[in-house]
């Protein structure tokens, strides 16, 4: 593994994965992606139909889904 970067990504999250990739479309230019956590393994996040099992959960803490108002 190489020990010199022109670029250093802290966070593969969302934002962090879209500049990376964007780094890397050169290929003259090396780029380190780090990340603290490990992969969301978690069902509710890798099936969108039960998406709404994240409300109120873990992830979300206090995040209640919004109530219309008529
Ligand atoms: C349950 C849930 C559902 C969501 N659903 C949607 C949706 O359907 N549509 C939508 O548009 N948005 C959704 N969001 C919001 C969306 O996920 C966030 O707005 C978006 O991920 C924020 O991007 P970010 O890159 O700023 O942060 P993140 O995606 O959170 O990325 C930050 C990354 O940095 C890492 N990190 C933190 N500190 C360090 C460190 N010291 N060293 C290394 N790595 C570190 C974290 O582990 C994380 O991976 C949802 C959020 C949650 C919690």
């Amino acid at each position: 593994m190489q020990n010199r970067f022109d670029y250093i990504v802290i966070g593969a999250g969302s934002s962090g994965c879209v500049i990376a990739n964007r780094l890397t479309e050169d290929p003259d230019v090396n780029v380190l992606l780090l990340e603290a956590r490990g992969p969301d393994t978690k069902p509710e996040l890798l099936d969108s139909a039960n998406f709404t099992r994240l409300w109120a959960g873990s992830l979300t803490g206090s995040i209640r889904p919004s109530q219309s108002h008529s």
